[in-house]
């Protein structure tokens, strides 16, 4: 079986297929895990979920209580859902991860997989090109994928994102900052992850232009300019898939970004990219079993997440504004930062609190 492309996606398959098939893995740099294109914000339970898999405790850079949601004239309401986060660094979790799937794969590093057939692909290798044969191939080679073009998937949208790792006064080091409003996003939302008390990640995820709104962000939000410290350490940016798009078609399975298999409403992959590769693991050889049940599992999320995505898109600088303000009379103890259906049971008496029949109509029609 071939896989291409060693981030985590294409580590966490291998392992989970252990056994059951012989696989090889092409990478097409010369280590995965970097350029960063990850926020690196996970909840507690998928770090204790790779904790199977890894040590993660190596990649570990802090802990997370909750998140301030900050409404575009820079009021914030403060919200701690039924499960902490903790930040990551991806340059070595992917590493971790590639080197557990080493024990039963052969990992081949500097090799792009550059064209694939029904049972060949071409590899693109330091010494040239050469062919392999597959019976399974799995294409892990995120946004851009080469097996998904190859193969004729039907592909997700994509936002785009840009981060800045920078030094930054955060408000409380244990709590991610959201901020909604037009002029930071377009359709989605920015956001600062600490990594200490003076150092975050901050960045933007929108359709368009993401280099704007975090010009804009950091020089005129009301909250955010006065807290910028000045040294842009890093700068990442990269693709999120919009949402879930066709991930099995033949002898050829999508997991992770190249499938879309991001939560809608915050863009985070690690999560349901690790169950994908869990379920493909336990029903492998039989890829319409993993289909199934993988929609199952998480095909409810994907839809609700959907429908809050589109919620960003539609709302209005003033309803962000009016929702962050009742917001604090809401108890969101109950919600989970991997289940949007957690926030689904809320709706109802929210609903109730709002009682502005323009702003009830386009919550209800984002759900229908
Ligand atoms: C700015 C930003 C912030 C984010 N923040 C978070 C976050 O806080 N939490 C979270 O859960 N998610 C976050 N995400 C999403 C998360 O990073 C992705 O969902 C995740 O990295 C997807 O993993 P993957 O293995 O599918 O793809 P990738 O990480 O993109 O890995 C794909 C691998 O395939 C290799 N490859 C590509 N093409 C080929 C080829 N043709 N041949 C061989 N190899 C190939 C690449 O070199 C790479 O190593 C963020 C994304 C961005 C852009």
């Amino acid at each position: 079986m071939l896989i291409s492309g060693g981030g985590v996606a294409g580590s966490t398959s291998a392992i989970n297929i252990g056994e059951k098939a012989e696989v090889t893995i092409f990478e097409a740099k010369s280590a995965s895990g970097f350029p960063v294109k990850c926020g690196g914000l996970i909840s507690e339970d998928c770090y204790v979920a790779y904790s199977k898999y890894v040590d993660v405790k190596k990649a570990l850079l802090n802990s997370i209580r909750g998140a301030f949601f900050f409404s575009p004239s820079g009021k914030y309401l403060e919200l701690y859902g039924s499960s902490g986060a903790v930040v990551i660094e991806r340059k070595i979790f992917d590493q971790l991860l590639l080197r557990e799937a080493s024990k039963s794969s052969e990992v081949v590093v500097k090799s792009k997989v550059d064209a694939v057939g029904d049972r060949k692909a071409r590899i693109i290798t330091p010494e040239g090109e050469k062919f392999v044969e597959f019976d399974v191939v799995i294409g892990a080679d995120g946004a851009e994928s080469r097996v998904a073009r190859d193969l004729g998937f039907r592909r997700p949208e994509f936002f785009v994102a840009k981060q800045y790792l920078m030094e930054f006064e955060v408000l409380d080091e244990k709590m991610v900052e959201l901020y909604f409003g037009r002029s930071y996003s377009d359709g989605f939302f920015a956001y600062a992850i600490p990594l200490e008390d003076d150092l975050a990640r901050v960045g933007v995820v929108s359709r368009g232009n993401p280099d704007e709104h975090l010009r804009v962000l950091l020089e005129k939000h009301p909250d955010v300019s006065r807290r910028k410290k000045g040294g842009i350490l890093e700068v990442n940016a990269g693709a999120i898939p919009a949402g879930l798009a066709e991930f099995v078609r033949a002898n050829a399975v999508l997991i992770g970004d190249s499938a879309g298999m991001v939560k809608p409403y915050t863009g985070g992959g690690l999560y349901y990219l690790l169950r994908a590769s869990e379920i493909l693991g336990e029903v492998f050889p039989d890829l319409q079993a993993f289909r199934k049940a993988y929609l199952g599992e998480l095909g409810k999320e994907y839809r609700t997440g959907e429908s809050i995505q589109k919620l960003y898109g539609i709302l209005n600088d003033s309803e962000y504004d009016f929702l962050i303000e009742i917001g604090k009379d809401v108890d969101f103890s109950t919600i989970h930062m991997d289940s949007p259906s957690s926030l689904i049971r809320l709706i109802p008496s929210a609903l109730k609190m709002i009682k502005k029949p323009a702003l009830i109509k386009k919550i209800a029609g984002s759900f229908l």
